[in-house]
């Protein structure tokens, strides 16, 4: 294609001839003037091109067959005579007439020379090439390069351990611009070259040399912006980079000076790094004055590139729950006063919105998002007037908006009208509406007192929620999804709604009530009808997919708010509400797999960013299962409804005594699924109404096992009546310590020996007035998490669970609604390992290392390793030790046992009994990074723990182990070798044949490595079969 247009040699040589005349490539004052005059441009390029292509002819060289040309010259003055002719033809381009042809068909010669140029790597003329490559990159649209991109970055990346600056750095600006245009499809092998010329180290190695002092400013800020771009598209590059701690130094250091700039790129660096949930935690660790800076930057006084860099780096670092705890444990008064001003104070400037101004609010509604999560920064965002902030955004105008405390309901809903019809920053609206929502559903009860001067807007703001929500519900079947701004208004303002509603705080949800209601007004019934009957449709069409994303959630959102008005709420148990609203959980249930995303718009608050790694971010409480969430809080405002009107309990049962079974099966099987934490407490709430309390969880129906067990338990409570129950002080001391008789002073009960000698049960007498029916289920929800109770016993269930501190309990049979986000409780029996109560300790483990340089016990003076446990923990887990423990052979009385396993699995497997969950190995960058000897270590501990289960007999353990084995090689095939010699020699050909699978696609490669020749002939069949295998699969 370029060979039509390239000049004949002839012509070629005649340019040649005026070329050498002037003696330089660079554009004359006499050419330039020429092409500024337009009408002699045309000529002027030509002109320029033929120049070009002379000197570009003096390199070409004709590879294998005669069609092919590769530029390949190693003279010196030759390369530097091309790269002045490059840089005088791109002299008469700009962005703008990038299109002509002239640049387009030379473009692959050009690129060619200049890839050779640099991989040649002379010091005298890479500076200037690195320099026109830049150029390139500024003229050239990234679409024209593409093909030469991969190119250009293999022969720039060596360049940057270049020690002249004047080379290194156009390399830096060069090899950064490519990167950020590089298109998706090639990062991978774009990656390859980059480690392979150990890109990432030589830029940190630039990067340090900046504390020397011996490089400027401006080489600072590219060599950082490079090394962002690199973390950015990859996330392998990260961990060296936060792992390198005296980089992590300089970047402080640097961070606090005042320079803008550097401030700007370090922030940048920093945003990058957290990217990587490791590399977040890492920056927060020690993160004061990382985050002082980024506050800092957010101030107004600053350039708005440098506010939004702060908003961004604040907002990667709570891209999870607990990192974003940690950030706001460490500022979160500055952050969030930061973060509302720049949200509310923009009208102040110029009433105006600049561009740039906009994408600082957007960033700023982003990070406010951090609203969703619980924390002490709530009570700040009401401090520094959020209400006010977020009117600004919904208001045109916002101080010509006068409100007052004595216009009626009516008058403001007319008002609101007004405003939303002006329809002001359309893009921001969701953003508002969700971070209102989240404040109100985490808002202290007593919270009246803390929005004090900001009533009238936050009431202006539910006003105006409240009625996005009803038009999206009159609506109805009008809702246009095609419409992405205005559906994501109408889906956040529908649960922001909810979230009011349901507010902790009687001021937001009573008002949000009143509104929604005076709102309705006479059409209410109408509605909640076409609600109800739209509803009552997606089961019975027999369909699997939901009909309409949005219409749902508005749909189900609206049951939700209006069954917790007392005047709808019968409406719809009228109208057979309540059976729809359970046939739709029982449909949800069935085709749960096919319903997928339950908001169909970019949720703002997703924390999906394509890029991250290592981040562990629990489901939201809403965002898993949401459609389950809405139906059962309409469920439960339903039920509650039927209970609360007096008399009307029995009603219920008598009217509904048919679906009452149902419902209680569908929500048990909600209860203890795999669903949302959000779905899971309101059907265990709604199940509350029916005498089931709690969560059934593995580790508590073990635990029940233990409770009345005579044979395990140290301490007997005798009743007044003359009955007793065994219990055990461990768990009495985890789950309800007041039970326990004080420690020290008089003993209430008395000691007597059991037939065994080394054990002791305690005697306690309780007092009269404790009932033994309320104490025993009191002590099944110690034991399991879980009890059903009858009606009749509640009350005094209520009085022992106050007295005794169960909160848990006590909100179960108060029957209060679970707290937004609030998780799923646990049995907290870890605490038993804690300084504390470690003296109930009756058992000891013991690993098969007899020395660790450095152990150290916390609890005794014991050198050699070993864990402290208790036996009826241990027993309640284990069958083997249960009969061990009880067989009256000699070793049922010995306090320690000989576990053979290694110390690291050791603390996994007492992590398993306690917790009933199996510790995974480090995560993503961190075991990527580890060597393989620590990686066989951590493999070894879960093979032993394998072999372990099969004597035990723990069929759980087991097959969380063999997970957790095949997901290390799956990760690191190096090391399904070495699985399987350990597994063959633990005899667990279960495991080897799993192993061998995992090494058959790389048979050859390590057949031929001389790998296998260590193995056992039998173990090398057996990978050979299964490379067979494999390989017949995969054709
Ligand atoms: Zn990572
Ligand atoms: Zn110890």
């Amino acid at each position: 294609m370029s060979q039509a247009l390239r000049p004949s040699p002839l012509k070629s040589q005649f340019a040649g001839k005026f070329f050498s005349q002037t003696g330089s490539g660079e554009a004359t004052p006499a050419t330039r003037m020429a092409s500024s005059k337009g009408g002699n441009t045309t000529a002027h390029m030509n002109t320029l091109h033929q120049r070009l292509y002379h000197a570009l002819n003096l390199g070409f060289r004709r590879v294998c067959n005669e069609k092919e040309k590769k530029w390949e010259c190693t003279d010196i003055e030759i390369q530097r005579h091309v790269v002045r002719s490059i840089s005088a033809f791109l002299d008469c381009f700009s962005r703008g007439t990038a299109n002509n042809r002239l640049i387009k068909d030379s473009i692959s010669d050009i690129a060619g020379a200049l890839v050779f140029i640099l991989g040649y790597k002379n010091r005298a003329v890479v500076g200037s090439a690195a320099n026109v490559v830049i150029r390139l990159i500024r003229i050239v649209p990234p679409s024209i390069l593409q093909s030469h991109s991969l190119d250009l970055v293999e022969s720039l990346s060596p360049l940057l351990s270049c020690r002249q600056l004047e080379v290194s750095l156009p390399c830096a600006v060069a090899l950064n611009a490519i990167l950020l245009n590089m298109r998706e499809t090639k990062e991978k092998e774009a990656w390859k070259v980059l480690e392979d010329a150990r890109t990432v180290a030589s830029v940190v190695g630039n990067l340090q040399k900046f504390s020397e002092g011996s490089v400027s400013v401006e080489w600072f800020q590219e060599m950082a912006s490079l090394l962002s771009t690199v973390m950015l598209k990859w996330p392998l590059s990260r961990y060296s980079v936060w792992h390198n701690s005296s980089l992590m130094v300089l970047l402080e250091s640097v961070s606090q000076k005042p320079d803008m700039g550097l401030r700007v790129a370090t922030l940048k660096l920093y945003s990058s790094l957290a990217l990587c949930g490791h590399g977040a935690s890492e920056l927060l660790d020690n993160g004061k004055l990382m985050l002082d800076m980024m506050i800092s930057c957010m101030d107004e006084s600053n350039p708005p590139n440098a506010r939004i860099e702060g908003l961004k780096l604040a907002q990667r670092l709570a891209t999870g729950n607990q990192e974003c705890l940690k950030m706001i444990n460490i500022c979160s008064e500055p952050l969030v006063k930061a973060t509302v001003e720049i949200m509310g104070k923009w009208f102040f400037s110029s009433g105006k919105l600049e561009h740039d101004h906009m994408s600082l609010l957007v960033e700023a509604c982003k990070l406010a998002l951090i609203a969703r999560w619980e924390g002490e920064h709530h009570i700040y965002f009401w401090k520094y007037q959020i209400s006010e902030a977020l009117l600004s955004l919904v208001v045109e105008n916002f101080r010509s908006l006068s409100l007052d405390c004595r216009m009626s309901l009516e008058e403001e809903v007319s008002v609101a009208e007004k405003v939303l019809n002006g329809n002001f920053l359309p893009s921001l609206r969701s953003y508002v509406w969700d971070i209102i929502g989240f404040l109100a559903a985490h808002c202290e009860e007593d919270f009246d007192s803390i929005c004090i001067g900001d009533e009238l807007r936050l009431n202006f703001l539910v006003t105006c929620a409240c009625l996005t929500f009803s038009r999206s519900v009159q609506k109805g079947y009008q809702i246009c999804q095609n419409d992405i701004m205005s559906a994501s208004q109408s889906e956040s303002a529908s649960r922001a709604v909810l979230m009011m509603i349901y507010s902790p705080s009687k001021y937001i949800s009573t008002r949000a009530r009143v509104t929604l209601s005076f709102i309705l007004g006479e059409d209410g019934e109408q509605n909640l009808n076409s609600l109800v009957n739209f509803l009552s449709y997606i089961p019975s069409s027999g369909g699997y997919v939901l009909p309409n994303v949005l219409q749902t959630t508005v749909c189900l959102v609206g049951l939700a708010c209006y069954s917790s008005i007392p005047q709808y709420a019968g409406f719809i148990l009228g109208h057979k509400g309540f059976e729809i609203l359970l046939s739709f959980c029982s449909w949800y249930q069935r085709n749960r797999g096919n319903i997928g995303e339950s908001s169909f718009a970019p949720y703002p608050q997703s924390t999906s960013e394509k890029r991250i790694c290592c981040w562990v971010c629990p489901e939201d409480w809403d965002s898993k299962d949401a459609f389950l969430l809405y139906a059962l809080l309409a469920l439960a405002e339903l039920v509650n409804h039927s209970f609360s009107e007096q008399n009307h309990a029995e009603e219920f049962s008598i009217k509904r005594e048919n679906v009452k079974d149902r419902l209680c099966t569908t929500l048990q099987e909600i209860r203890d699924g795999t669903y949302g934490s959000g779905p899971r407490w309101y059907a265990s709430h709604v199940l509350s109404y029916f005498g089931y309390y709690g969560f059934q969880h593995k580790l508590g129906k073990r635990l029940i096992g233990a409770f009345e067990d005579e044979e395990c338990s140290d301490m007997r409570l005798l009743f007044a009546s003359g009955n007793s129950v065994s219990v055990n002080k461990i768990i009495l001391a985890v789950r309800c310590p007041t039970l326990l008789p004080p420690e020290k002073g008089a003993r209430s009960g008395s000691m007597i020996s059991s037939e065994k000698p080394q054990r002791t049960v305690q005697e306690i007498r309780m007092s009269a007035n404790v009932d033994t029916l309320a104490l025993v289920k009191l002590l099944e929800f110690a034991y399991s998490g879980y009890v059903e109770v009858e009606s009749t016993t509640v009350k005094k269930l209520k009085t022992l669970a106050r007295h005794c501190k169960s909160k848990v309990l006590l909100q179960m049979l108060c029957r209060r609604r679970p707290k937004w986000g609030s998780s799923i409780p646990r049995i907290d029996i870890p605490l038993a390992l804690t300084p504390k109560l470690i003296h109930l300790s009756d058992f000891i483990l013991v690993p098969k290392e007899t020395i660790i340089t450095g152990f150290n016990c916390r609890f005794c003076s014991s050198t050699s390793p070993h864990a402290h446990s208790h036996r009826v923990i241990l027993s309640s887990g284990c069958e083997y030790l249960r009969a061990l423990f009880r067989s009256g052979m000699q070793e049922s009385n010995l306090d320690r046992l000989n576990v053979p396993v290694s110390w690291l699995g050791l603390t996994k497997l007492v992590n398993w009994f306690y917790c009933d969950e199996l510790p995974k190995p480090p995560l993503g960058c961190k075991w990527n990074n580890m060597d393989t000897e620590a990686k066989l270590d951590e493999l070894e501990a879960y093979v032993e723990i394998y072999s372990l289960t099969e004597w035990w007999i723990m069929e759980d353990l087991q097959n969380e182990c063999a997970q957790v084995i095949l997901s290390c090689l799956e990760s690191a095939r190096e090391l399904s070798i070495k699985a399987i010699e350990l597994a063959a020699s633990f005899s667990m050909w279960k495991l080897v044949e799993a192993a061998a699978e995992h090494a058959a696609p790389i048979y050859h490669q390590l057949r031929d490595s001389g790998e296998l020749d260590e193995l056992d002939d039998e173990l090398v069949n057996l990978i050979r079969t299964a490379a067979v295998h494999f390989s017949q699969q995969g054709c």
